[in-house]
């Protein structure tokens, strides 16, 4: 038995007071939702049959059988930098959003978090605080569905048209606001983040859908005399699951560690499609190399992992920068690439594509400048970086070339030329007369 003190203690070193408090507040306010929800079902005292009670315990315990069957996935995909996370045990928590009531629809989603907590979060070390938010979440999305039903269904729900456009309009109302409440956090918790990014591809969005529309045969299996048939949904879900880990795996394969940036195998191949796509509907593109200028000193001042710092933060820069369909890449060490593509259609002359790969290059150059990176992150000290600088080179598609390694070349060049010209600088395409220089240059981190 811990001594109040040490229980105390262990309370205040929680990971949840960690967060700041803006975004503390909007959770709490969440879960007191969910509490309270939950608390007017009970005290509702609706009957709860001992047949709707049977079909709770088959859904807890169908998730029970689905979570055991797919743990090394899901600790795969847990452990991975994610952060809309398409959760498939709705399939189990929507079911009972159709068929149960709310008390017992609720106790399901409490008694399916607690085990998965238990089972794959608690296992790849993610807080609870984060799982007793994602129920919460679910709790409210539960009793959205319920509503909807209320007011569009009052009669039954399986054999109508209209129990057909009730269960649609519900499995709407489930997405929705789960997805908002997720969404909601993540773009408080990191407001950098492009919320359509964060909700992903249209990909994501069908596998919600699929998932649901697999709860609502689920919840239809219920209300059949042989309701051991909602077992016949894990395959599908098993085959679910595996698509999720292979792209995953080629996510994986495809980035920078260090940076989250795709690596150069992958910004190639992704480069070369993008390249085939302008030429296609003859649009210009750009590319530009960018070198961070004199980045040893930066290491040798502050050491490796301080640089490793300056490396995120430059690759975040850049990323904002940037549209979300350009590609942005780490060639290795202190260099990266981006991929410009729908500049604008051919009717742009060579100049022009030209002055508009500088700009955008400049107008990296400048944000870079101004940066300032926290080095406490990485070794407790309060020293600050600032100072860094970039050089860049350009090059535009097609007036400098059409495939993608002379392109790489000549604004390669261009980045040497950029360096020559004492670094800071922007350098487009091989006619360097064509070039602005854009800013004094010379050595930024000297003095
Ligand atoms: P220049 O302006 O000519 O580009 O000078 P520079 O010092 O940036 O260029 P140089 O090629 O001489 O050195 C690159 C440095 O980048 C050397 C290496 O220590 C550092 N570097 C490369 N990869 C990493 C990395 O992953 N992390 C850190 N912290 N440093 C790296
Ligand atoms: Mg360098
Ligand atoms: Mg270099």
């Amino acid at each position: 038995m811990q001594s109040p003190r040490a229980s105390l203690r262990h309370v205040t070193r929680w990971p949840v007071w960690a967060i700041p408090p803006r975004l503390l507040l909007s959770v709490l306010v969440v879960e007191l939702l969910a509490i309270g929800l939950v608390t007017a079902d009970a005290l509702s005292l609706v009957p709860v049959t001992w047949t709707d009670a049977q079909a709770g315990l088959l859904l807890c315990g169908a998730a029970v059988l689905h979570v055991e069957a797919v743990l090394g996935v899901e600790r795969i995909r847990r452990g991975s930098q994610e952060s809309h996370h398409v959760d498939l045990n709705s399939v189990w928590t929507f079911a009972g959003a159709l068929l149960l009531p709310p008390v017992l629809a609720s106790a399901a989603v409490v008694v399916i978090y607690a085990y998965l907590f238990a089972r794959v979060q608690r296992p790849t070390g993610i807080p609870a605080y984060k799982q007793v938010y994602s129920a919460a979440t679910v709790v409210i999305a539960v009793h959205a569905a319920g509503v909807v039903l209320l007011l569009t269904a009052p009669g039954q729900l399986y054999g109508t048209v209209g129990g057909t456009f009730a269960l649609l309009l519900a499995l709407l109302a489930y997405t929705v606001v789960n997805t908002c409440l997720v969404l909601g956090v993540v773009a408080m918790a990191s407001p950098n983040v492009r919320i359509l990014r964060v909700l992903g591809s249209g990909d994501e969005v069908i596998l919600e859908i699929a998932t649901l529309s697999l709860g609502a045969l689920v919840a239809a299996a219920l209300t059949t005399t042989t309701p051991l048939a909602v077992l016949l949904v894990i395959p599908p879900i098993l085959v679910l699951h595996r698509t999720i880990l292979v792209k995953k795996l080629q996510e994986r394969a495809d980035t920078d560690a260090k940076t989250g940036l795709l690596n150069s195998a992958a910004w190639h191949s992704q480069s070369r499609s993008a390249l085939r796509a302008a030429e296609r509907s003859e649009t210009t593109a750009g590319v530009l190399v960018l070198d961070l200028d004199h980045f040893k000193i930066v290491n040798d001042r502050h050491g490796h992992l301080a640089g490793d710092e300056v490396l995120r933060v430059v690759a975040n820069t850049l990323r904002e920068e940037v549209r979300d369909h350009d590609l942005v890449g780490r060639f290795g060490g202190e260099e990266f690439v981006v991929l410009l593509s729908r500049l604008a259609d051919t009717d742009q002359t060579p100049e022009d594509a030209a002055v508009e790969v500088g700009r955008i290059g400049d107008r990296i150059r400048r944000r870079v400048r101004e940066l300032r990176v926290s080095s406490s992150a990485v070794d407790g000290s309060d020293a600050t970086i600032e100072g860094v600088t970039v050089s860049v080179g350009g090059a535009v598609f097609p007036s400098d070339g059409h495939s993608l390694t002379t392109l790489v070349a000549t604004a390669d060049a261009a980045l040497y030329a950029a360096k020559r010209a004492g670094r800071d600088t922007v350098r487009v395409g091989p006619d360097l007369a064509r070039s602005r220089d854009e800013s004094p240059g010379g050595d930024p981190l000297a003095g």
